[in-house]
């Protein structure tokens, strides 16, 4: 039978009666004749709550014990998905992680999926099981302990399954209609798409577009996975929410096709480094052997042999990344007047497929920065995006600055 895998996102399962309403869209597809894998999230604030409980338990927590907390969340909803579709009478069966088993690397708290075996699950639904509701989120590491892919790692478990089993489709279920212009809780002119290429969505995402997980838009488009997002809260139909897709198939395109942002950034400048071959490769060695993320790398014009490095990372970073460079000061390896976090930034970036070949996109984007009377503390640009990091008290103002600027809630 054909499969399809349908992904519900917190809020989508936020208590039982959204669970009941989940249920009733998967026994719609059941019903089609599709043999069903059913993704959960956490109910709402669930991890946020986990995450909090482990930082306080340990602020430089065990990234292991970490993710055993983390991932009971997604447990919970699917054993109760699958017990509401059972008093449907749908034949469902709830499997964490382990039990797929989902093989995971065994980078804790943002591991990689390595492998799905498909047989277990095969052989179930041969047996007459309907749906397969998976805790998202969650994996096993080679030596047999829990793992969690990152936060927003259920869209990549879809994902991840629909290119497994050859899905038909990967329905993301959320609390918006689709992928918009940009964040509609920031601006109600936001515009939703009605299509996206994957390679806007990844940018869009990995920039702080919480919508889809990155990872999961890399795995749909390596696999070409047919991937929509779509509300739990409307009405079904076909056609409904945003496809992400290749790009010959959007006959609309803009230079620019939406603003992202972030306020999860911190910026760190380190004060009075010695500018001298190696001295950059010890400060992104050691930050990256302590798990830190580093996004944006500035270094300033060097006097009397002296620089400072700048670099971001997500906020809660900041403590690793500060203890890691004063591994390396201690340890002889780096010198350095003074390590400055700035903690009150955040990202806000422009993407689209046209800058390629359009310019102009950057002079623009400055210009309306600057006539709100933003200051630009660091800037980045690729072939499709251009990134600003900025006082995060006025991330809306320029996330709305851009996105009127650009007429983005206009269709082309
Ligand atoms: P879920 O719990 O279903 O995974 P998320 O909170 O992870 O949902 O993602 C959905 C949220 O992503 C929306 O509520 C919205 O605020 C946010 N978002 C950010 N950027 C966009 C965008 N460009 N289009 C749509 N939603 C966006
Ligand atoms: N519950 C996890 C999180 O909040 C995973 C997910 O929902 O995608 O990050
Ligand atoms: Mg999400």
């Amino acid at each position: 039978m054909p499969v399809l895998v349908m992904k519900f996102g917190g809020t989508s399962v936020a208590n039982l009666d959204r669970i009941r309403r989940a249920a009733k869209r998967v026994g719609v597809e059941v019903a089609k004749g599709y043999d069903v894998i059913v993704i959960v999230s956490a109910m709402s604030g669930k991890t946020n709550e986990l995450v909090g409980w482990v930082e306080e338990t340990s602020p430089l927590f065990d990234a292991r014990e970490y993710d055993a907390v983390v991932s009971s969340g997604e447990n919970v909803t699917a054993g109760l998905m699958a017990l509401t579709l059972q008093e449907m009478d749908v034949p469902a069966r709830s499997w964490q992680g382990w039990q797929v088993p989902l093989r995971t690397t065994d980078a804790h708290a943002s591991a990689r999926i390595v492998e799905i075996p498909t047989e277990n699950m095969t052989a179930k639904f041969g047996e007459g099981m309907r749906v397969a509701v998976v805790a998202g989120f969650q994996g096993i590491a080679p030596d047999g302990r829990i793992t969690t892919l990152g936060r927003g790692g259920s869209d990549t478990t879809a994902v991840a399954f629909a290119a497994a089993f050859g899905a038909e489709r990967c329905d993301i279920y959320t609390d918006v209609d689709g992928v918009y212009t940009t964040d509609p809780r920031i601006t109600d002119k936001a515009r939703k798409l009605d299509k996206i290429a994957f390679e806007e969505m990844l940018e869009l995402a990995s920039l702080g577009a919480k919508v889809l997980q990155t990872r999961s838009v890399e795995l749909a488009m390596r696999y070409n996975v047919r991937l929509r997002v779509l509300s739990s809260f409307e009405e079904q139909s076909d056609t409904a929410g945003t496809l992400v897709c290749e790009e010959e198939e959007i006959m609309e395109s803009k230079v620019v096709a939406g603003v992202a942002y972030s306020r999860d950034e911190a910026k760190m400048t380190l004060l009075s480094v010695a500018d001298r071959p190696g001295i950059a490769a010890t400060i992104f060695s050691s930050l990256s052997e302590a798990g830190v993320n580093v996004d944006m790398i500035v270094q300033n014009i060097s006097e009397e042999g002296r620089t400072d490095m700048t670099f971001s990372c997500p906020i809660n970073q900041v403590a690793r990344a500060e203890q890691a460079m004063e591994h390396s000061r201690k340890a002889g390896a780096l010198n350095f007047a003074e390590l400055v976090a700035d903690k009150d930034v955040a990202k806000v970036s422009v993407v689209g497929i046209g800058m390629r070949s359009h310019t102009g996109v950057a002079a623009k984007m400055f210009q309306v920065l600057s006539n709100e009377g933003i200051n630009i503390k660091v800037i980045t640009t690729s072939e499709i995006k251009i990134s600003v990091l900025i006082d995060r008290k006025y991330m809306e103002l320029a996330v709305q600055a851009l996105h009127d600027a650009f007429e983005l809630d206009k269709a082309a």
